[in-house]
């Protein structure tokens, strides 16, 4: 989409500090970290949130949450642990729609959330 922030991120037209790449998922890190660790996945393709994504991208999902793992695991975390969110829709305090995956660690976090 011509108007998404995190398409013109994945095009290289606005500038990131860039994690991971490949073929269908891209990770960069949040320009607000809200803790140590804050790095943002995302699909290369444009989906507003988890509800416009098809039931046929079950692999695509599965890729994006294992990549979370591996990226937590590489940042130190796999022993302290570390929390994955996905905000959906007005409620969850979505502000970019282009669905994303936060990866936050390297803080102890509270629940529930606020
Ligand atoms: P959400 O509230 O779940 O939609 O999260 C949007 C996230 O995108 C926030 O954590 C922002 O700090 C982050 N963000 C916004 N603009 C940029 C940008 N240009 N580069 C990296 N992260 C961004
Ligand atoms: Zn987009």
């Amino acid at each position: 989409m011509s108007d998404c922030l995190f398409c013109k991120i994945v095009g290289g037209e606005i500038p990131c500090k860039k994690v991971y790449e490949d073929d269908t998922i891209f990770a960069f890190e949040d320009i607000t970290p809200q803790a140590p660790t804050h790095i943002l996945i995302i699909p290369k393709d444009h989906f507003a949130s988890l509800k416009e994504v098809p039931g046929t991208k079950k692999d695509l999902l599965g890729h994006i949450l294992l990549k979370a793992r591996g990226l937590a695991q590489e940042a130190g975390l796999d022993e302290s642990g570390f929390r994955i969110v996905l905000n959906t829709g007005r409620d969850s305090g979505q502000a970019v729609f282009h669905i994303h995956f936060h990866l936050l660690g390297g803080r102890r976090m509270t629940w529930p959330p606020g």
